[in-house]
């Protein structure tokens, strides 16, 4: 598999990387197969988390013999530097390893988040001193808000940044890109296929129905053709400006499939250009600028479902979804403070109030 430079930590990265969520789902020996499996199709790059139950265990033991072939990025999700200095510490005797490529501050999703952990008792701290003893050779930074994450690479501190990229997911695109690629910093896109919400998997757009789904309307709508659905959705991300694209891979055939994707990109195709030239009109794009909400309404998943609905036609799929919010829209008081946030300028109350229409009304 053709590998990439990941910014200017210069590591080699394979295109298609590993994301570590799912396979702590998995039983012990079954996890390790799909890892070795991963490694031995030619991808190098591993992205855990020990948010992410015993996934670095598994990483740790799948790769134990060729630690040195493979680029281990984790994660520290506390912002002191106490506890993160614990993380860096279980990181490494958990992935087996006398050192870490790359330890990420996790989910940093708001400035206060940002500040909190760049500063003084800061987890950042924790970081670059286990850079400066050696334990870690670079720090990257992880998050769902693409300003947030560009706010924090500005700074100089981070090397790399894994960000969600996907046909609906773009908001990376316009300005953590190029920030990135003229401060060389490598980026690593996460969440091709789909996302995980409030234990709900959600999935994005046609091509990103989750490969695990077990869901019959969505095998349906994915049909034989799933295959290919992912590869395409994979070579889209690899259109853009990233190092690695990292699905969350827990089966056999899903490494096969997005090893497959990574070994026969080296542009989109024509087909593919067209595929996904299509206008995203008033739908949401997921950013979640117009959070936090005073009423604790989850604007952005609400009209992600409503997407699912109007966009695919999976009605009965979205109802179930939203049946699955604790807070519905019918909670939005109206208060007005989404809209002036939203940068697509979406009519977010009164979309709100559609989707609640569809999503309770009783078919005759
Ligand atoms: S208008 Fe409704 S959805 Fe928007 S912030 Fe106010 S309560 Fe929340
Ligand atoms: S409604 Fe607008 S601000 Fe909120 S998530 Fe969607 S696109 Fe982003």
């Amino acid at each position: 598999m053709d590998k990439r430079r990941l910014g200017r930590t210069n590591l080699q990265v394979s295109q298609v990387g590993f994301g570590g969520t799912w396979i702590s789902e998995l039983p012990a020996d079954q996890a390790i197969a799909v890892v070795r499996l991963a490694f031995e199709l030619g991808i190098n790059y591993f992205d855990t988390t020990p948010l992410d139950g015993d996934s670095e265990v598994k990483i740790g033991v799948a790769l134990e013999d060729v630690r040195s072939e493979c680029v281990y990025a984790t994660k520290t999700g506390s912002r002191t530097k106490r506890e993160s200095l614990d993380d860096v510490q279980n990181s490494l005797k958990r992935l087996r390893t006398n050192h870490l490529d790359i330890i990420q501050l996790h989910g940093i999703d708001d400035e206060k988040t940002l500040t909190k952990a760049m500063g003084e008792d800061g987890s950042l701290q924790t970081c670059k001193d286990a850079k400066k003893e050696g334990f870690v050779s670079f720090i990257g930074i992880t998050g769902h808000r693409p300003r947030v994450l560009t706010k924090a690479i500005e700074t100089g501190e981070f090397e790399t940044v894994l960000v969600p990229i996907n046909i609906v997911t773009q908001q990376a695109l316009e300005e953590l890109l190029p920030t990135a690629k003229a401060l060389d910093v490598g980026v690593v896109a996460m969440k091709p296929l789909s996302a995980k919400t409030s234990n709900l998997i959600t999935c994005l757009y046609q091509p990103s129905l989750s490969l695990v789904s077990q869901e019959p309307e969505l095998k349906a709508l994915l049909g034989e053709n799933a295959d290919q659905q992912v590869t395409s959705a994979l070579h889209y991300v690899l259109g853009q400006d990233v190092a690695s694209v990292i699905p969350g891979l827990c089966s056999i055939n899903e490494v096969e499939v997005a090893a497959n994707a990574g070994d026969n990109y080296s542009s989109l195709t024509a087909e593919e250009r067209k595929y996904f030239d299509f206008d995203l009109g008033d739908s949401c794009r997921d950013c979640g600028a117009c959070m936090p909400c005073p009423q604790k309404v989850n604007i952005p998943a609400i009209l992600r479902f409503q997407s699912f609905k109007e966009v695919y036609g999976l009605t009965e799929w979205a109802k179930k979804l939203y049946g699955g919010l604790e807070v519905k829209a019918d909670k939005c008081s109206g208060c007005g403070e989404c809209m002036p946030k939203c940068p697509y300028e979406l009519q977010i109350e009164r979309k709100l109030k559609k989707a609640h229409t569809d999503f309770t009304e009783k078919t005759a």
